[in-house]
């Protein structure tokens, strides 16, 4: 077998949500199977609640984001997590990086590159200070990294990068000045990168991926030598190749799933709509009731991940919540779905319930891994975005034919009406609204970007290249 010695080294580094953890997971496990070390780091929180949900095995090796910064360092006495910026990092730029430089100076060996999450810029520094090159894993799609690339008109001209949909782009940084401060000066140091691995392919975002290629590579001040599609990196395209040596275990069930399962198990086949708005964002209370009237009309069997309405959005799905299930609920609403409707309260097994034959549609806040893996496993969507990205990923769905998307009205409220209509188009006018059809051949691109000789496939064989010819200047 071979050494472990003459094996490259990675470091990891992304932001503790599991939109973000769960990917670099992805690839951390595909380095592994093509005999690459990884050490892997978050820059914040790690949560209990769900980290066993989050934590994988490549072998015998676990893969945890370990945090660059203690629990009790990040929650000091007198400051409150109440944005997101604190959330997702806490210390300033500069403390990170010398955290991380720390880290990096102790390996033994040394990596070979850094890979690090858009979020992440100031592992930059860490980078040159050592010469070896930061590569970023871009967690949303490429139509956003042309947004990134986009605020900065030297690098590509408004003209070049039309908006899509109008407004997007100011609800995306027009949030708090924090937030905004904090996109930007991450977004600035994406041009200094060496590669940018995006999440997605090229059948699906091909018009954004060559848009960037042409435009923004070989600009003045531009180090970045190539934009890789390399997805989708989710959990259930095992995008890790699988050798004698070593076989991936698969992850731990969690016992409450089973009845989960048991339920789906009993309906007839793509009879369900899953409802997620994925780990961090929940809705106003007024929503909850527009959004459980138009499921109770609709007359369908349906599963909700419901979080209750208004609760902080810093923090994930906490599974070990004793909050009443029917907390923020209309009145009666549980007893009268009772045999249709199932509620989860705190993380739901999802890439196993969108495998799941009943499972017919999914109505999502297209958060870029639901998109990603409503795709994996041909669930059309019914597109419900919330924020940033999403209503980008939304807009392009629904023009891609691949989604219905929601209305909202003046107040921005989908209303019950709304609802119903939504999935009835997806679920009853199936050959009516093409989607199925586009799904069904989107699905199948899907899976052929990471099979042998995929492009996602060879753009992953471009990185391990890199990886394993880069010379290592610390040794
Ligand atoms: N997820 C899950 N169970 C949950 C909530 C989320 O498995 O109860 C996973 C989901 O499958 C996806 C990720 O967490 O892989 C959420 O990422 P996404 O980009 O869709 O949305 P975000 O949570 O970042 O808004």
């Amino acid at each position: 077998m071979e050494s472990k010695v003459h094996r490259p080294r990675v470091v990891i580094v992304t932001v503790p949500c599991p939109g973000h953890i769960i990917p670099s997971t992805q690839l951390a496990k595909y380095l592994l199977s093509m005999s690459i070390d990884v050490c892997c780091y978050s820059t914040g929180i790690n949560y209990p609640t769900v980290e066993n949900q989050l934590e994988e095995k490549f072998g015998d090796v676990r893969i945890r984001f370990r945090p660059l910064i203690t629990n009790s360092e990040f929650v000091s006495p007198g400051k409150e997590l109440t944005d997101n910026v604190s959330w997702m990092q806490g210390p300033s730029d500069g403390e990170m990086a010398v955290r991380l430089e720390e880290i990096v100076r102790n390996l033994t060996p040394p990596p070979v590159c850094i890979i690090s999450d858009l979020l992440a810029g100031w592992s930059q520094d860490v980078a040159d200070k050592f010469r070896i090159p930061r590569h970023v894993l871009y967690t949303m799609p490429a139509s956003a990294l042309l947004f990134s690339f986009a605020c900065f008109p030297s690098l590509i001209s408004p003209q070049v990068a039309p908006e899509h949909p109008p407004g997007t782009w100011n609800s995306m940084v027009v949030t708090t000045h924090a937030f905004y401060d904090y996109m930007m000066r991450n977004a600035r140091r994406l041009q200094e990168a060496s590669f940018i691995l995006v999440n997605t392919f090229e059948d699906l975002e091909g018009r954004f991926l060559d848009l960037m290629r042409s435009e923004v590579i070989g600009k003045p001040n531009v180090q970045v030598q190539k934009i890789l599609s390399i997805g989708p990196l989710i959990r259930s395209s095992n995008i890790e190749m699988v050798s004698a040596h070593s076989k991936p275990s698969a992850r731990e069930e969690h016992e409450s799933f089973a009845e989960v399962m048991h339920w789906l198990d009993a309906r007839e086949q793509s009879s369900v709509l899953y409802v997620s708005f994925g780990s961090l964002l929940t809705v106003t209370e007024t929503q909850i009731h527009e959004l459980a009237h138009g499921l109770e009309i609709c007359g369908r069997p349906f599963l909700w991940v419901y979080r209750v309405p208004n609760t902080p959005q810093i923090l994930p799905a906490d599974a070990s919540t004793e909050d009443s299930l029917s907390e923020g609920l209309p009145p009666g609403f549980l007893e009268r779905i009772q045999g249709r409707g199932k509620l989860i309260r705190g993380w739901a097994p999802q890439e196993k319930i969108l495998a799941h034959k009943s499972v017919g549609a999914f109505m999502s806040h297209c958060g870029w891994n639901s998109s990603l893996e409503a795709l994996w496993s041909g669930k059309p969507l019914v597109a419900w975005p919330l924020a940033v990205e999403q209503r980008l990923t939304a807009r392009y769905f629904a023009d891609m034919q691949l989604a219905v998307e929601v209305r909202k009205n003046d107040d921005s409220i989908v209303e019950s009406a709304e609802v119903v209509q939504a999935i009835s188009l997806l679920m009853e006018e199936r050959e009516e609204t093409g989607i199925h059809s586009k799904f069904d051949r989107m699905q199948e691109l899907a899976h052929m970007a990471v099979d042998d000789g995929g492009s996602s496939r060879s753009n992953l064989q471009v990185l391990i290249d890199s990886i394993k010819n880069q010379p290592n200047p610390l040794t």
